[in-house]
């Protein structure tokens, strides 16, 4: 999904949590944490095009599927399982709580509108794959 999309579906989930826990920590750190996972793709485009980042060209890659490598750190169902178990082992303090629903948000949506296949969004399986985006995304 776009960045302009997970602002607004940042937006609209973390208004919704506000309503349901009416908390602002948890709302503010859901928002930010279903906008900011994009972070790593930064890394992947320095990391993966051997050079500094260029907002311009960083942005006509993702658009237009020229990525090269697909680590994207963040990107990660076992990422969230780690936060999941945090959240729980921290008695379900609000900002811990907070950044697991952004997190899980953004993944879920980025499984469903990526169109990534079922095994894509594990880092594991990326790492076996050389986290190279062609051999990962044929599947
Ligand atoms: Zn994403």
């Amino acid at each position: 999904m776009k960045l302009k999309s997970h602002v607004l579906a940042s937006i609209i989930f973390s208004t919704l949590f506000f309503v349901i826990f009416k908390s602002w920590k948890i709302s503010v750190y859901s928002f930010l944490s279903g906008v900011l996972i994009d972070c790593d793709h930064i890394f992947d485009y320095c990391w993966g095009h051997r050079r500094r980042f260029r907002l311009k060209e960083f942005f006509d890659v993702y658009h237009n599927n020229k990525a090269l490598l697909f680590i994207t750190v963040f990107h990660s169902w076992e990422l969230l399982a780690l936060l999941s178990i945090c959240a729980f082992l921290m008695s379900w303090d609000p900002w811990i709580v907070g950044v697991t629903i952004g997190f899980a948000q953004h993944i879920v949506l980025d499984q469903i509108f990526n169109k990534a296949g079922r095994l894509t969004y594990f880092f594991f399986w990326r790492m076996k794959n050389g986290f190279d985006m062609k051999k990962i995304c044929q599947n």
